[in-house]
């Protein structure tokens, strides 16, 4: 039996922010992860670019039981202190857009960095390893992994959450706690794109593929990004961040051309050619398929000349308030992340170790706390794991 202070469980971005913190404090650190490789979600994370954290990272941008809980650690570890470790190790990024910090080059260097940072730290890396049982033991507890046994001071969970099962996304971290009786609050798939029934899936088919800018709005919040309609629904970097919002049964409005006053274009576009046909002029705006469409819902059609101003008001606002009900999204199969997870009430917020079990951490994903889309999730893995690094 080996002898740890620290058993990491789960190499991505939180478990290795922990153990890099927690080796540089002089303990002796093992990270164990069943996956061939370690941050397999932040290689394929951004397009390939890693949108690494947001320069806008406040805890507004996150959704928790407890939406005071993830303060502590965001404020000790800030996007700050993430970006100055980035321009450490010389790696070039840029601003896409709203603050969202990604690489010029591929992902693969942030886990360069964190993987050498690992080693300067002097912390072992098990990767295939599989994780068999853990039990209490008399200063810690005691770990079986298909590697040999360790007993540890400190355990820390950081297996994420159940998003993309094919990626090695196994729950493992909600029956740890359940075994330590941590509580875990409902887990739903979030940052996922929505889909519609059968009736509204055939009716907005030739949209499949067409995309537009909007403001999407869901049980009281909007984002102003764009929707791109699918084969099955609705995505799109707006849609993807109402469904953390979003529960079945819920509407969700869709408001294109969200800046424009569109009943007045329109009946400018009649007084300059009122042969034109009212699709054509809406087409101006927006996408001929989504364009016919929205005349269509709004049951306005024919040359612009022959429709009133009620008409066209009614027509703009078909679609600056485009009510739409998904009927469900496409699950853990495609979800960013798990919304929900360990209940941040279980948990210390200055160092995320389980009020009730001495020793035992939770960290990243598989904690109650789901960012937004745009980095912060990582932002959350890099402030959690950082803060329990602090502290095992
Ligand atoms: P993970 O990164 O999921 O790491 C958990 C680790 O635990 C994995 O290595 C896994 O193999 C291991 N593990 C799980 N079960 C077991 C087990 N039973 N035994 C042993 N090991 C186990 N967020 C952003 O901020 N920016 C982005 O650009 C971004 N892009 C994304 C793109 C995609 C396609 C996806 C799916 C997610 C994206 N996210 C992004 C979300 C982000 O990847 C997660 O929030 C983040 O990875 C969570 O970190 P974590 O360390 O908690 O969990």
């Amino acid at each position: 039996m080996r002898r740890l202070d620290v058993l990491v469980l789960g190499a991505g971005a939180a478990g290795m922010m922990c153990a890099i913190e927690a080796g540089r404090r002089g303990r002796k650190v093992l990270i164990a992860d069943h996956a061939r490789a370690p941050g397999e979600k932040i290689r394929i994370s951004g397009g390939g670019r890693c949108n690494f954290t947001n320069l806008h990272t406040a805890p507004d941008n996150f959704i928790s039981g407890n939406p005071h809980f993830c303060k502590s650690a965001l404020g000790r570890f800030t996007q700050h202190d993430f970006i100055a470790l980035i321009e450490s190790h010389g790696i070039a990024y840029h601003e896409k857009t709203l603050g969202q910090l990604f690489c010029d080059g591929a992902s693969r260097q942030v886990i360069d960095m964190l993987t050498g940072e690992m080693r300067a730290a002097g912390v072992d890396l098990a990767l295939a390893t599989e994780f068999e049982s853990v039990e209490p033991a008399r200063d810690g507890f005691t770990i079986r992994l298909s590697s040999g046994t360790y007993t540890a001071s400190s355990l820390v969970v950081a297996t994420g959450g159940k998003s993309i099962p094919k990626m090695g996304a196994t729950g493992l971290g909600y029956r740890i706690a359940d075994q330590f009786g941590v509580p875990v609050s409902d887990t739903r798939p979030a940052l996922v794109p929505l889909t519609f029934d059968e009736a509204l899936r055939t009716r907005l088919k030739p949209l499949a593929g067409v995309s537009a800018d909007a403001v999407v709005g869901c049980n009281g919040i909007s984002f102003a990004e764009a929707l791109l309609f699918t084969h099955r629904g609705i995505s799109g970097p707006s849609i993807l961040q109402v469904s953390s919002y979003w529960r079945e049964g819920d509407e969700i409005t869709l408001s294109l051309l969200p800046r424009t006053d569109l009943f007045e274009q329109l009946r400018q576009a009649r007084t300059a050619n009122g042969r034109q046909s009212v699709h054509n002029a809406l087409s101006a705006h927006l996408p001929k398929r989504l364009a016919h469409i929205l005349c269509d819902n709004a049951g306005v059609e024919g040359k612009i000349a022959d429709r009133t101003d009620r008409d066209l008001k009614r027509l703009a606002q078909a679609v600056q308030d485009w009510r739409i009900k998904p009927t469900g999204s496409e699950g853990y199969r495609t979800a960013e992340v798990t919304l929900g997870g360990v209940d941040t009430t279980a948990l210390h917020s200055r160092t995320m170790e389980a009020k009730a079990v001495p020793g035992l951490y939770f960290i990243g994903e598989v904690v109650d706390v789901t960012g937004w889309l745009g980095g912060y999730n990582f932002q959350w893995a890099w402030s959690s794991g950082w803060a329990a690094g602090q502290a095992v």
